[in-house]
């Protein structure tokens, strides 16, 4: 069923966790001038007010980004900057799309990516909402809705200019409710679709995208226990369609024996160059808690394992957490 609300969750540890990488992978992309492309297959509302009945109700963000807020640790600048300045707690597609680029002018060198010729300042970027189709909830699941990320500025008549088109999010959620904030949140914004559908046909249907670079978000509420199985096919799927991509998926520790099983299901599909970060918040012997959470990368960026080992253990720290068993894991499960 669809009972999970991450209203109730947002902000807590496992959020700081995931959100702090997220943000270290999305960075990653802006190293290059060439544009990128980030599928959100799980998105959510967008953003969470901390102080609503929700998130009151279980206080996790207490234990969670209140704290870190508090601390401060050096490598999760970026993240709890980006958590401040944005107000409202992020969820993934707001944290997203505020490291997002505009369309830019294109640098010498610059070979890649396809460049179209706008007026100077008349990038889609600054023409946000001309003609917006209307994003209604009013189609199923199938009615997937297709934002003005495609149109493209008329050429000019005068003065061109070499544009690199803007980096682009496509965001899934399939809650019928969740969906209409998500959509509210991006109805003007040319670089974000918001798709009323599966995360999981997204994986076939939005990849492999046309900017031959992205990140694939991966945040499943897993709610029935063949959600490890269902992250697996899905990241079989994805990567066969590309291959070039990094995939970024998010899973719960409850026990070891699940997590284990799960590795080893990844290293047979033959996959290249996974790793998977962990964090633990006390040994995992209870299985009814949740007692840490990982980060699956296939294709991790450059130095991803040192900065990502760097951020989970400032997340740790910033937690204040000292129950025995408490740590993290950089695990190699497959080779370049
Ligand atoms: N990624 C979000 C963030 O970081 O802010 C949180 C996502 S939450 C853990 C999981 C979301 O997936 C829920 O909003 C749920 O409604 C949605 N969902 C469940 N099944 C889905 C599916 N098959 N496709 C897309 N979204 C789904």
């Amino acid at each position: 069923g669809m009972n999970y609300r991450h209203a109730y969750h947002a902000g807590n540890f496992a959020d700081c966790f995931k959100h702090a990488l997220l943000a270290d992978l999305v960075d990653a992309f802006a190293r290059k001038p060439t544009p990128y492309f980030v599928l959100d297959t799980h998105a959510g509302v967008g953003r969470y007010d901390l102080e609503d009945d929700a998130a009151r109700r279980t206080g996790e963000a207490d234990a969670g980004i209140r704290r870190l807020l508090a601390s401060q640790p050096a490598p999760l600048r970026r993240y709890l900057d980006l958590v401040r300045s944005l107000g409202l707690y992020p969820g993934s597609p707001t944290l997203i799309r505020a490291l997002m680029r505009p369309a830019g002018a294109n640098l010498a060198g610059e070979r890649h990516g396809r460049c179209h010729t706008v007026m100077p300042g008349a990038g889609p970027a600054s023409t946000p909402c001309d003609a917006e189709p209307d994003k209604g909830v009013d189609g199923g699941p199938s009615a997937a809705m297709t934002t003005g990320a495609d149109r493209r500025a008329r050429p000019p008549k005068s003065a061109p200019m070499l544009m690199r088109p803007a980096d682009r999010l496509a965001c899934c959620e399939l809650h019928p409710e969740d969906v209409i904030p998500l959509r509210r949140l991006f109805h003007h914004d040319p670089q974000v679709e918001v798709h009323f559908r599966s995360g999981w046909d997204a994986l076939k249907a939005l990849l492999p995208p046309r900017e031959k670079r992205g990140l694939v978000f991966i945040d499943p509420p897993f709610e029935s226990q063949d959600e490890f199985a269902v992250v697996t096919e899905g990241l079989k799927r994805g990567h066969s369609r590309f291959s070039h991509g990094v995939f970024a998926a998010w899973y719960p520790i409850k026990q070891r024996a699940a997590v284990r099983g799960f590795h080893a299901n990844l290293k047979m599909t033959g996959i290249r160059d996974i790793i998977a970060i962990e964090l633990y918040l006390r040994a995992p012997t209870n299985a009814e808690r949740l007692n840490g959470c990982g980060l699956l990368v296939i294709n991790p960026p450059y130095r991803f394992a040192e900065q990502g080992q760097a951020i989970a253990d400032a997340v740790l720290r910033g937690l204040g957490q000292d129950e025995s068993g408490a740590g993290v894991d950089v695990i190699r499960i497959a080779d370049e």
